[in-house]
């Protein structure tokens, strides 16, 4: 199978660039090949590759703060990036596309765990809506293409996701990279070590090696119309204040840490439920947090000069 991945050059593409057991053809693509703002670009590339399958992962992302500060950024260009990949793999005629989503676009008030059935059932958090009804409109223009063309364009929901070749920005950043960043800054400066928020909303991450298996297992394998989410169990969900505590015990510097609580905390939780995951895929031994961050700091202070930040 040829696949190209969109936003092959992010995290999640160095996840599946790093995932490897693949046999198939992969071109990972950043905004150098192509720019997904254009829509002639867009189509032109797809007609000169061809592929079978095209993994969607473009988009302008963020934490918490970015989607809070750059809500026409986040609108707008994942509206127009999502339009456009679609719309050029149908005029291409390209029969598979799988595009990501994520679990912080289903609504706010709503019973947990969340399921893939929930994701229209009320409006998202405030604090990301921009973001999240740009990426809703990926779901719907997705199953407008099953539906009125049998296209094979499906969604896969990842929770929040961590790895090496993050953006480690201090701002704009998720909030493990941004953390890991702070402490490595606050170490070298002999400073506090400053968290956002509280410290108590609930959050599950997956490491972008176990995504990237399981989006090429999706991209291979899957049948289904539906979306599925991709994520840890219930069980492996964890608190913000004990993610920032492994990224201090990473760097041995846990005495200094401390909670900043007049700053946001976002959604309290986002709970989801991965059992149709478990069903189809069977015993899927995911990455530990505990390990996932000390590699993620290792990896962040062999490569400080070089990551994005
Ligand atoms: P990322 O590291 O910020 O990477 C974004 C990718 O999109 C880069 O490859 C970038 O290319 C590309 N891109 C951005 N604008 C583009 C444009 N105009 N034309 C072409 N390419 C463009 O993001 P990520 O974290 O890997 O996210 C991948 C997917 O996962 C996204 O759909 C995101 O919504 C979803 N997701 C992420 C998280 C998370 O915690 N990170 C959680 C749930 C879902 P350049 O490198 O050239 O800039
Ligand atoms: P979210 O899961 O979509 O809300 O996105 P984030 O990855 O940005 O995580 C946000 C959570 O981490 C909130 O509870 C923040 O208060 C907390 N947090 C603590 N420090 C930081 C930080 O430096 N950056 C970010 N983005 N979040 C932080």
């Amino acid at each position: 199978m040829k696949i190209l991945v969109t936003g092959g050059s992010g995290l999640v593409g160095h996840g599946i660039q790093n995932s490897k057991g693949s046999n198939h053809d992969i071109i990972f693509l950043s905004s150098k090949d192509c720019n997904l703002l254009s829509y002639n670009d867009t189509l032109s590339l797809f007609k000169k590759e061809k592929p079978d399958c095209i993994i969607h992962l473009a988009a302008i992302v963020g934490g918490l703060f970015k989607n809070m500060n750059y809500k026409v950024d986040m609108l707008e260009g994942n509206l127009m990036i999502n339009y456009n990949v679609l719309k050029a793999a149908h005029k291409a005629d390209i029969q598979r596309v799988v595009s990501c989503l994520s679990t912080c676009i289903f609504p706010d008030a709503t019973v947990y765990p969340i399921n893939e059935q929930m994701l229209h059932n009320g409006p998202p958090h405030f604090s990301n809506d921009a973001y999240a009804y740009a990426k809703r409109m990926l779901e719907i223009h997705s199953r407008a293409y099953q539906e009125q063309y049998g296209r094979d364009y499906v969604c896969v929901i990842p929770t929040n996701i961590y790895g090496p070749y993050d953006n480690f920005n201090l701002e704009d950043a998720h909030v493990i990279p941004a953390l890991v960043h702070k402490c490595y800054l606050a170490k070298q400066n002999g400073e506090k070590f400053i968290v956002k928020g509280s410290g108590k909303p609930l959050r599950q991450f997956i490491h972008t090696v176990d995504l990237g298996k399981l989006i090429l297992w999706v991209a291979e394998s899957y049948n289904d119309k539906e979306s599925i989410i991709l994520s840890v169990g219930e069980k492996d969900e964890v608190s913000i204040g004990y993610v920032a505590e492994l990224v201090a015990r990473a760097f041995d510097y846990e005495e200094n840490m401390e909670f900043e609580i007049i700053s946001a905390d976002g959604q309290y939780k986002k709970t989801a439920d991965n059992s149709k995951l478990m069903e189809l895929y069977g015993d899927y031994k995911f990455i530990k947090i505990e390990d996932g961050i000390r590699e993620v700091v290792e990896w962040f202070r062999k490569n400080y000069d070089v990551c994005r930040k």
